[in-house]
C-alpha cells in the first residue's frame, strides 16, 4: 500500500488490464492467495487461515458454492440475499426464517460488514455528504442528491485515486486502495439506513472517490448485485458508471453481460487540452476513445453520457463547442456541461453562466443533446470533484 505523501503515478493501476479476485477454476473454500488482491492486502474471497468470510464479498454464484463447500443448499444463497441487502440485516440472529443451527454455523465461518457514517453534513440545496470509516482506517465519501423525483446516491470505488486530473481534488490525494465489493455495497446501505420511511434510493451513479474500471473486478461484482432481483434489485438503467476511458477495460466491458450506463469523461474536444487536463489522455487518447465509441454495443434506447467539466479559457470557446460537434458525430450521445467547480489548490477557474450558456447553445444547434448540470453540494465540499481531500489523510 501507497503511503500517502509517496508520489504517485496516474498510470499505476492501469497497464495490463489489474485482473484482481478473479479466481481460475472452481472455487474452494481457502484457496491459495494467488490472486492480485490478495498480495494487495485486500481480504481474500474465502476465508484464508481460518478467517471468516466477508459475505457482502461474494457474488451471487461465490455464495451458492461457499455455501455447498460447507453441506448446504443453493436455495438458502437467496434467504441470506433478501436479509443482507433488502432488509439490510446486520447480525445473523435476524435472519428468522433460517435454522438456529444454520445462523450459528453460518457465524462461525462467515460475517457481516457495515459502514457507520463518522459524520454526516447537509447542504441547503438538501445534498447530504457522509464520511465513511473503513475498517483499516481509511475513509471515503458518499453523497446523497435529491432532486426532484430522485434521490441520486454517488459511491466512491476507490480511497483516493491516481489519475491526478488537474480539476479534481480527489485526484491530488494520490491512489491508496481499491474498495472491496462490500465496501462498495456497504455505502448504499449505510445511506438507506438513515433515510426517512417511504424514501428510497432511485438512482446510483459510480462517480465519487476514484477510478470504478480501474477496479473493474470490485465494482463489476458490486453493480451486478445491485441489480440482482434477490439483492438491490435496482434497474440498470438507473446505475451509471463514469469512467476516464480506460480502454482495455472498456473493452473488456463491452463482452460482459452486465448493463448499465456509460458516463465517459470527456473535458475538452482535441488532444493536447484533454492531455494537460488529464494525464491519462496520453497513454488513452481522445481519438482512441472515440473510436470505441462508435463501435461500443449499446443496449437499445440507451447513449453513452459525454462529461464535459467546463474550464475558463481553456475549453469553453465557441470553437471547442464546434470541434465537439464535428467529434461525436455518429455516436449516440448525451453531453452534460459541468461547470468546474472551484477549490483552494486548483489553479482554473469556472466559466461564466453567459459562456456556458452560449456553448451549450451551439452544441443543441449541432443537432446534439446537452445539459448544464451545476453541481449541487457545493458549500459542503460535496459536489463532483471535491470529495476527500483532507479527509483521507488523519
Ligand atoms: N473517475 C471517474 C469518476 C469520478 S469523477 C471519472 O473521472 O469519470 C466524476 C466526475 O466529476 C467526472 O466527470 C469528473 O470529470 C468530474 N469532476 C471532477 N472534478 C471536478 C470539478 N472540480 N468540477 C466539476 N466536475 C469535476
Ligand atoms: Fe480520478 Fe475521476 Fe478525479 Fe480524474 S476526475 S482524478 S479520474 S476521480
Amino acid at each position: 500500500m501507497k503511503s500517502p505523501s509517496e508520489k504517485v503515478d496516474p498510470f499505476d493501476g492501469v497497464q495490463g488490464t489489474p485482473i484482481r479476485l478473479e479466481n481460475k477454476g472452481p472455487l474452494r473454500f481457502n484457496p491459495e492467495p494467488s490472486t492480485r488482491a490478495h498480495a494487495e492486502g485486500q481480504p481474500p474471497i474465502f476465508g484464508q487461515g481460518g478467517r471468516r468470510v466477508d459475505l457482502k464479498n461474494l457474488s451471487l454464484s461465490e455464495l451458492n458454492q461457499f455455501l455447498e463447500s460447507f453441506g448446504k443448499e443453493r436455495y438458502r444463497s437467496v434467504q441470506i440475499l433478501r436479509w443482507l441487502y433488502q432488509k439490510g440485516a446486520q447480525s445473523f440472529d435476524e435472519m428468522t426464517n433460517l435454522s438456529k443451527r444454520f445462523r450459528q454455523e453460518l457465524s462461525q465461518v462467515s460475517f457481516i460488514s457495515t459502514l457507520h457514517p463518522l459524520r454526516v453534513e447537509q447542504a441547503k440545496d438538501g445534498t447530504k455528504k457522509f464520511l465513511l470509516q473503513l475498517e483499516d482506517g481509511n475513509r471515503i465519501e458518499s453523497v446523497l442528491i435529491p432532486d426532484k423525483a430522485r434521490l441520486t446516491l454517488c459511491l466512491s470505488t476507490q480511497v483516493g485515486c491516481a489519475f491526478g486530473c488537474l480539476f479534481c481534488l480527489t485526484g491530488k490525494t494520490g491512489w491508496r486502495r481499491d474498495l472491496t465489493v462490500s465496501e462498495i455495497l456497504n455505502q448504499i446501505l449505510a445511506v438507506r439506513k438513515i433515510l426517512p420511511d417511504k424514501t428510497s434510493i432511485t438512482n446510483i451513479v459510480l462517480m465519487g472517490m476514484g477510478e470504478p474500471l480501474a477496479n473493474y473486478e470490485n465494482t463489476l461484482k458490486a453493480i451486478a448485485l445491485m441489480v440482482c432481483t434477490d439483492a438491490f434489485k435496482f434497474s440498470s438503467r438507473r446505475i451509471t458508471l463514469s469512467t476516464v476511458g480506460l480502454l482495455p477495460e472498456l473493452e473488456r466491458l463491452s463482452k460482459e453481460k452486465i448493463s448499465f450506463r456509460l458516463a465517459i469523461s470527456l473535458n475538452a474536444s482535441e488532444e493536447e487540452t484533454r492531455s494537460y487536463l488529464m494525464p491519462i489522455n496520453r497513454r488513452y487518447p481522445l481519438n482512441k476513445i472515440l473510436a470505441f465509441c462508435k463501435i461500443f454495443p449499446l443496449r437499445r434506447k440507451t447513449r453513452i453520457t459525454f462529461e464535459y467539466v467546463m474550464v475558463e479559457g481553456m475549453n469553453d470557446s465557441s470553437q471547442d463547442a464546434k470541434k465537439l460537434i464535428k467529434i461525436l458525430r455518429g455516436i449516440p450521445s448525451k453531453i452534460n456541461l459541468i461547470p468546474l467547480n472551484e477549490a483552494p489548490g486548483i489553479p482554473l477557474k469556472r466559466p461564466s453562466e453567459e459562456k456556458v450558456k452560449r456553448f451549450q447553445e451551439i452544441l443543441m444547434e449541432g443537432g446534439l443533446t446537452a445539459i448544464v448540470r451545476t453541481s449541487k453540494g457545493g458549500e459542503i465540499s460535496a459536489a463532483c470533484g471535491q470529495l476527500q481531500a483532507k479527509e483521507l489523510l488523519q
